[in-house]
């Protein structure tokens, strides 16, 4: 196996480049859809032009850029990432790995392969402007249909096809994008965490399982709201109390789990005067979990908890599913991988969840899919502070490149 070669200060370099040209002192302002995206798009294009071994250069129906250093065999094994970033966003959500993915195939692309290799830049996997994530990769995936997203507007009031048309894309085809993956046969994505799970552990690699299915509910409490002078406190029906307590009940029950999350995010009450306790309260709980029975266990206790502690206090409660999407676990054997890529780069490795969705989510429904993560700095993303520090966004490009080589041998057996 081939494991030199690849230039992990240049791909840093690159990033700093790229912050330079795209950036401003509020951070990044690649928004998909807009100038400033279609200027890092020409960058990334001119870079991928020099890179010997790579063939063809296309956009997709989708928007979405594929470059392809053609092996013997048409399997692809593909190297996805965002160059869109949101309004004021960091150097490094998205872009890291297009860039680590050049890199690659600055050393890869020219070598002899069986396998082909691809490099794909998802356009708007942010949806900052129009408010819907994954856009390119769903649309490849299928799982985004244009009448989902024809309605979508900006801030300005600019409908989502009209912008797309501007950007030569035409929505009613975007699902043509699928035509891109018939030869895909594994998917690698590397990304910074966005989370302080890494950072807390000291390390600067780790290796995603897959991404969390959510259960997303809105929890009504509805009891009687009555002076706080005048009623004794044995007699009260007090919404808030047994919204309170579920809260709480929800949440250590979330603790005394692995890797799992429970989250109360929005409570309102009323009355909501001081004069009276609360009749009613709605309050929110947004639970994770990567797998789908410990998920559905968490559920089933937080109603359970919820109906038990609203009979104490006298209340009724509701439920209502506000939004639900299954887990979706990665691939065992390139977890496997992964594991071993890290391992050799930075000594020790460690498997968490994603919390948040990526387009790796929309590939692993498709073919055998997996990420790396490296260290962010406070668990900062989506923000000008985002940072990790640069020796270790070289391991994670060195890293990147010895998956993409175990994964090829992988592929040829
Ligand atoms: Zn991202």
């Amino acid at each position: 196996m081939q494991t030199e070669g690849v230039d992990a200060r240049r791909a840093v370099e690159a990033l700093k480049e790229l912050a330079e040209l795209t950036g401003g002192p509020d951070g990044a302002r690649r928004v998909a859809w807009t100038e400033t995206w279609t200027e890092a798009r020409q960058w990334l294009r001119a870079k991928l032009e020099e890179v010997e071994g790579i063939s063809e250069i296309e956009t997709d129906e989708a928007g979405n850029l594929w470059a392809t250093a053609p092996g013997e065999r048409e399997d692809a094994v593909l190297l996805g990432g965002h160059i869109d970033s949101v309004p004021n966003g960091g150097w490094l959500d998205g872009c890291l790995n297009t860039i680590a993915a050049l890199e690659v195939m600055r050393v890869l692309a020219p070598q002899q392969r069986g396998v082909t290799l691809r490099l794909v830049d998802w356009a708007d996997e942010e949806g900052a402007r129009f408010g819907r994530s994954l856009f390119g990769s769903g649309a490849a995936a299928t799982t985004l249909k244009p009448d989902d997203v024809r309605n979508l507007k900006d801030r300005d009031g600019v409908a989502l096809p009209d912008a797309l048309a501007e950007n030569g894309v035409d929505l009613d085809r975007v699902n043509e994008a699928a035509g891109q993956l018939e030869t895909a046969i594994a998917y690698l994505e590397l990304h910074i965490e966005q989370g302080p799970v890494l950072e807390r552990m000291d390390l600067p690699m780790g290796v995603v399982l897959g991404t969390f299915g959510v259960e997303r509910h809105a929890v009504r409490f509805a009891g009687q709201h009555a002076h706080s002078g005048s009623t004794p406190m044995d007699v009260r029906r007090d919404a808030f109390i047994a919204a309170a307590r579920s809260a709480i009940e929800f949440r250590n029950d979330a603790a005394g789990r692995d890797d799992v999350r429970a989250t109360t995010g929005f409570v309102n009450v009323s009355p909501a005067i001081v004069t009276a306790f609360n009749g009613w309260c709605e309050m929110s709980l947004d639970q994770r979990a990567l797998d789908e029975e410990v998920l559905l266990d968490m559920l089933k206790k937080a109603k359970e908890a919820s109906e038990g502690i609203a009979e104490e206090e006298g209340a009724s409660v509701e439920w209502e599913r506000l939004w639900q999407i299954e887990p979706i676990p990665f691939n065992d054997e390139l977890i496997d991988l992964a594991e071993e890529a890290i391992n050799e780069v930075a000594g020790e490795s460690h498997r968490l969840p994603s919390g948040p969705l990526h387009d790796a989510a929309e590939m692993a429904r498709i073919m055998p899919t997996v990420m790396l993560f490296v260290k962010s700095l406070r668990g900062l993303s989506h923000t000008k502070e985002e940072d990790t520090p640069e020796e270790d966004l070289e391991l994670s490009v060195r890293a990147l490149h010895r998956l993409a080589q175990k994964t090829m041998e992988w592929a040829g057996k």
